[in-house]
Formats: structure tokens, C-alpha cells, sequence
């Protein structure tokens, strides 16, 4: 399981996250909702390391993440963005299996093998030796998945991954997430995609101001939501 406690995080001055705690059992869907500023995306960043908590503890199966080697980290905590973030020098596949021999240091031919069996996983073999610039954004962001899944990761953060995306294209992205989600991967997701979240997530987290208001399965969080603000977030965005 993955299990935040306490976490408080700043930029400078600007405190973020204040007291964080959020528990994560394997194989479930966690969404996090939120208004913008709300701190969202910087909670992924710690439990990815790309940025330090000023106080707090993230465990990994009982391990403190703070302890552990970045690369060790890598391996365990996937990670998808809004913007891709894909080589543009790089096709499709080599995207792929850049991960498996840099970070994994997994042999080119076994990651050859392993990074097409992934790009079929998420419906493109045949674009495998497309250049990122010749993929439309959809199929970008499934390659973006498939780097993250080649990795065999205990737990994917996906920030907003579908916000950048033209509206045909959404539904295809988050069908596959929901596929993910049902075959057990245990994830964290970003979104502004409340039809999402209340379909596919198993605990739904609501931050505001650098907190997490209200924690809980989705049928209480949209049906039954307790908190003024809350409930003021959903009259807005439903
Ligand atoms: P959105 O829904 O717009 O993506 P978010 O909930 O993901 O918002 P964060 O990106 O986590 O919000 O930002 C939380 C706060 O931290 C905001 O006030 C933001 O301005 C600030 N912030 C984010 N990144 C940085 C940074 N690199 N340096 C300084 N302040 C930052
Ligand atoms: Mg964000």
C-alpha cells in the first residue's frame, strides 16, 4: 500500500500541502479533485520525489520513500503527465524502451520485445515506429502510458492526462485508464473528469487550499458531500 502522512510541502514562502494524509490500498483507484491551485499536482510531485516535502513521511509498503534512492523510486512510482513528455527525437517505441534500459537497465532486445508487447497492450503496434510529432495527441499520451506500464510499476500517478487532449479524443484515453484500473494496476489520478471519477474510482479525495477536505468512496463525495466547500467545488463543475 502507499500511505501519506502528514505531509507538508512549500514553495519558498508559499505553503502548499498542509498535513496530507491519504492511504492507498493495492490495486485501487484513488482520484483526486480540485480546484486549480488546490495543490493536486504538487501531492503527485512528492510521491514521485520530483519535488521535497518540507515535513511528513510517504511509505511504499511500509519503506519511506524519502529514504530511497531516486532511480529505486523511478522504477516503483510511475508517473503520466498532461504534456506527454515523450522524446520527440525518439519513435514510439524507442520512448518505450528508453525507460526499460536506462532506468531499468534491461538488455535493447528484451526491451524491444517487452516495449511492443506494451504499445499493443494500448492499441498501437502499429504506430510503434512513429515519431511523437506524427502521433495525435490521444496516441501520445497511450504511449505515455505504455512507457509508464513497461516499467511494471507497484502504483501510476496520472496528472490530468486527458485535459490537453481534443474533446474526440478523451474517451479513448480514459476507457483505457478505467481497463487499467479493472485489471488491478493501483493509481492515482488527477482529473477534472467527474464522470471518471465517480465510475471508476474505489476512494475519491477532494483538495482545497493545500488540504484534503474530504476523503471517501464516490457515492458519498458527489451524492452525499459534507463539506460547504465541497459541495460548492460540485455545483460548479457538475
Ligand atoms: P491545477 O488544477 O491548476 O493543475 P493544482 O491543484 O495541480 O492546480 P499545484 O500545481 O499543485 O495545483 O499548485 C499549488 C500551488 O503551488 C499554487 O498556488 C501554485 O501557484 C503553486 N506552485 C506550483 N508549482 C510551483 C512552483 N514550481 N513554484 C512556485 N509555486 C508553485
Ligand atoms: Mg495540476
Amino acid at each position: 500500500s502507499l500511505e501519506v502522512r502528514d505531509l507538508d510541502m512549500a514553495y519558498g514562502e508559499l505553503q502548499v500541502l498542509k498535513q496530507i494524509s491519504l492511504k492507498v490500498e493495492p490495486g485501487t483507484v484513488t482520484c483526486v479533485i480540485g480546484p486549480s491551485g488546490s495543490g493536486k499536482s504538487t501531492l503527485l510531485r512528492c510521491l514521485n520525489r520530483l519535488v521535497e516535502p518540507k515535513a511528513g513521511d510517504i511509505l511504499l509498503d511500509g519503506e519511506s520513500i524519502l529514504a530511497m534512492k531516486p532511480e529505486k523510486l523511478r522504477r516503483r512510482v510511475g508517473m503520466v503527465f498532461q504534456h506527454f513528455n515523450l522524446f520527440p527525437n525518439h519513435t514510439a517505441i524507442e520512448n518505450v524502451m528508453l525507460a526499460l534500459t536506462r532506468i531499468k537497465g534491461m538488455a535493447g532486445s528484451q526491451a524491444r520485445h517487452l516495449a511492443e508487447a506494451q504499445l499493443s497492450e494500448v492499441g498501437l503496434a502499429a504506430r510503434a515506429d512513429y515519431r511523437p510529432s506524427r502521433l495525435s495527441g490521444g496516441q501520445q499520451q497511450r504511449v505515455a502510458i505504455a512507457r509508464a506500464l513497461a516499467m511494471e510499476p507497484e502504483v501510476i500517478l496520472f496528472d490530468e492526462v486527458t485535459s490537453a487532449l481534443d474533446p474526440e479524443l478523451v474517451k479513448g484515453v480514459l476507457n483505457l485508464m478505467a481497463d487499467l484500473g479493472r485489471r488491478g494496476m493501483t493509481m492515482i489520478v488527477v482529473t477534472h473528469e467527474m464522470g471518471f471519477a465517480r465510475k471508476v474510482a474505489d476512494q475519491v479525495a477532494f483538495m482545497d487550499e493545500g488540504r484534503i477536505v474530504e476523503v471517501g468512496p464516490p457515492a458519498e463525495i458527489f451524492d452525499a458531500p459534507k463539506s460547504p466547500r465541497l459541495k460548492q467545488f460540485l455545483a460548479e463543475v457538475l
